[in-house]
């Protein structure tokens, strides 16, 4: 059966069924070859006979002209698809019901996809448990997600919270014990095909413009392996959107006890420690010196943290490690005492504007390799008005600023009173 378009021409009609015409006795199944038909058709003014055919198409009885599944007959636009159909006995689905059918992976794909997420990320009821200093990290880790996505990141390192390894891997453990963030560690490989189903070949390469580290684009509703926030329950309700400003509504909610009061103000030293430690390494690298990582220096470091902003050190530290520079070619100290000298310098100038109550007025820029941390960035945000930058304060000064902003328990407020 042919179907023509209403463009057609009678002669034009008649030159389309001679491009159609079968036969048994010709090799190519066809009673005329393509070139043969115009011709016979000379002098009735139609149109190049692979347009006519191109508008027009054909079906036969033969079942290899019907989808498999909708049976809707499915007609050929010219002999090359014709010829296929023939040579190989077979006819694919029709479009409606290709798309049908993967849309109906999709969904189940997607399905099995939520059932996984379902049985591994479990809601609880933490946001009421956690301290105050769990708040404030759990917010870190957690902001920069979009509101219903769940995923944290892949690994501890793409978790951003203080900027301080330990301090981070402390939080962690905390979270994962709780409930709060579950880590999927590895995926199923029916799991991985369904994200390809869902979500097409999701994990390309990419370059991360500013680190230029190479980096996975992954969809963000795909099911990978890493970190995943489980959804909180408040009063039997479960909170799948909006729970960065549930934590931050308990977070404010809640009055500092003088435990929590404590350990914030361990957290503080410790980010600015880090900070000093990281700047060591920096100041190591920049002048080639070799800095041993004592008690001697931790206890310094430690004494800095607490009393000094990291920018003010950082001019210290240069001038000093010039200082030592200066020293060992002059006197050319034996290697064990070499490695001591910038402690013993920075430390020695130290005491003495202690001693002399100076205080150090000159600042240089921190290097890029320490960074402000979310943790930080978020605690400025919320107790500091936004104004303060850690990088110019002492821990001593971040404690008092955020004392004055917070409100303290009755007890917290006796003790420090
Ligand atoms: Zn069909």
């Amino acid at each position: 059966m042919i179907c023509y378009h209403e463009s057609l021409t009678q002669p034009e009609i008649i030159a389309v069924n001679d491009y159609w015409l079968l036969s048994s006795e010709t090799y190519s199944g066809f009673q005329y070859k393509v070139q043969e038909i115009t011709p016979f058709h000379r002098g009735q003014k139609i149109r190049g006979i692979s347009t006519l055919a191109g508008c027009c198409s054909f079906v036969s009885s033969d079942p290899f002209f019907s989808c498999p599944s909708c049976k809707r007959k499915k007609p050929v636009r010219g002999r090359q698809e014709y010829s296929r159909r023939i040579k190989t006995q077979k006819s694919e689905p029709c479009s409606e019901c290709v798309e049908e059918q993967r849309q109906q992976a999709v969904n189940t794909a997607q399905e099995m996809l939520d059932a996984f997420k379902a049985e591994h990320l479990k809601p609880k009821e933490y946001v009421e448990m956690l301290s105050m200093e769990e708040s404030l990290a759990l917010l870190s880790v957690a902001s920069g997600r979009s509101d219903d996505n769940f995923f944290l990141g892949e690994s501890p390192e793409n978790l951003s919270i203080t900027g301080c390894e330990a301090l981070n891997q402390t939080f962690l453990v905390s979270f994962l014990t709780n409930g709060v963030i579950t880590l999927v560690s590895e995926l199923p490989p029916k799991v991985e095909q369904e994200n390809r189903i869902v979500f097409g070949q999701y994990d390309r390469v990419t370059y991360a413009h500013q680190s230029q580290n190479v980096r996975t684009y992954k969809h963000p509703d795909s099911v990978t392996p890493g970190f995943y926030l489980n959804a909180p329950i408040i009063d039997g309700e479960v909170y799948t959107s909006g729970i960065d400003s549930l934590i931050y509504q308990n977070l404010l909610a809640s009055s500092v006890s003088p435990e929590e009061a404590t350990k914030l103000h361990h957290i503080i030293t410790e980010i600015q420690l880090d900070k000093m430690y990281r700047m060591t390494r920096e100041i190591s690298k920049e002048y080639g010196l070799i800095i041993d990582n004592s008690n001697k220096l931790r206890a310094l470091l430690l004494h800095l943290a607490k009393h000094y902003a990291p920018q003010q050190v950082y001019f210290t530290f240069n001038v000093k490690a010039r200082d030592t520079i200066v020293y060992m070619h002059k006197e050319r100290p034996p290697s064990y005492i070499e490695n001591q000298l910038f402690a013993k310098f920075v430390g020695d100038y130290i005491q003495l504007i202690e001693n002399k109550g100076w205080e150090l007025k000159k600042t240089w820029s921190l290097p890029p390799s320490i960074q402000t941390s979310s943790f930080e960035a978020l605690f400025s945000q919320i107790y500091l008005d936004g104004h303060f930058d850690w990088n110019r304060l002492s821990a001593k000064q971040v404690v008092a600023l955020w004392l004055e902003n917070v409100q303290l328990s009755a007890n917290a407020q006796e003790l420090l009173t």
